[in-house]
């Protein structure tokens, strides 16, 4: 399966910076040509419309960090999944551990978005992950087993379906699980996917947390590991690329 490296920018990078950062990948897409897998790059809400002029053709895609599930109307301060496709968006990170803790999002809700971004043509990316604490008392499976069931939406498929197990004391913290602790949790996304997605064997499973140049080779030959979700190494253009570069 073809590995996707998506570039989640999180609330980072001023206009310039963002213009400079996707054209300067765009750019290397062009030279270097394909790196063996997609690329993907998330920009905070206000940055994707010069972000989606910036990359060229589908080289590279334009995702969102979040969305709103409803349709149009009376939400101040909220972007719908109509908008977000409007502006060129392909996919939609839902479930983020940072908005889950940030903003209190529940499955329930997140599995509202993912279902949002399907119904309007595009992919949602459902984040999954267990805290410190879940890890530490041996309830990982446990966990994403429950998130998986309840934020996966009906008529989730291979094609527009992501998941990015996530475990959240991995997040921008520089520590990572043991390849034997990610092989362990994807194979049980697989499987557990098998019940509630359709095609699922098909539907990528991305790694996500503290994943940089210096491991990225070593996770993503992982069984089971379909590609990346990228933070802080996707803010740098050599760093990204070369995580990138380590997919294929
Ligand atoms: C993320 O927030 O999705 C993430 C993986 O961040 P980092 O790579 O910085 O750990």
């Amino acid at each position: 399966m073809r590995p996707l490296i998506a570039g989640n920018w999180k609330m980072n990078l001023l206009h310039a910076d963002a213009v400079a950062l996707a054209s300067g990948l765009s750019e290397r897409r062009s030279a270097e040509g394909d790196p063996g897998c997609d690329i993907l790059v998330c920009p905070p809400y206000i940055s994707i419309p010069p972000v989606a002029s910036a990359v060229s053709g589908e080289a590279v895609s334009l995702g969102a960090q979040d969305c709103h599930a409803g349709d149009f109307g009376a939400h101040t301060g909220d972007v719908n999944c109509a908008m977000l496709k409007d502006a060129g968006c392909d996919y939609v990170i839902v479930g983020h551990s940072e908005r889950r803790a940030d903003h209190g999002e529940s499955d329930e809700f997140v599995c509202a978005k993912a279902a949002a971004v399907i119904a309007a043509g595009m992919t949602a990316i459902v984040c999954i992950g267990e805290k410190l604490d879940e890890r530490e008392a041996e309830k990982t499976l446990e966990r994403v087993a429950a998130q998986i069931a309840g934020s996966v939406p009906e008529g989730a498929t291979a094609d527009n379906l992501v998941i990015a197990y996530e475990p959240v004391w991995a997040i921008g913290t520089g520590l990572t699980p043991t390849v034997d602790q990610i092989a362990e949790v994807h194979a049980e996304i697989r499987a557990r996917l098998a019940s509630c997605a359709g095609n699922a064997d098909g539907v990528r499973i991305l790694y996500g947390g503290s994943m940089n140049p210096g491991n990225a080779a070593e996770i993503l030959a992982v069984d089971n590991v379909n590609g990346g979700l990228v933070g802080g190494a996707s803010l740098k253009l050599d760093d990204f690329w070369s995580v990138c570069s380590a997919a294929s």
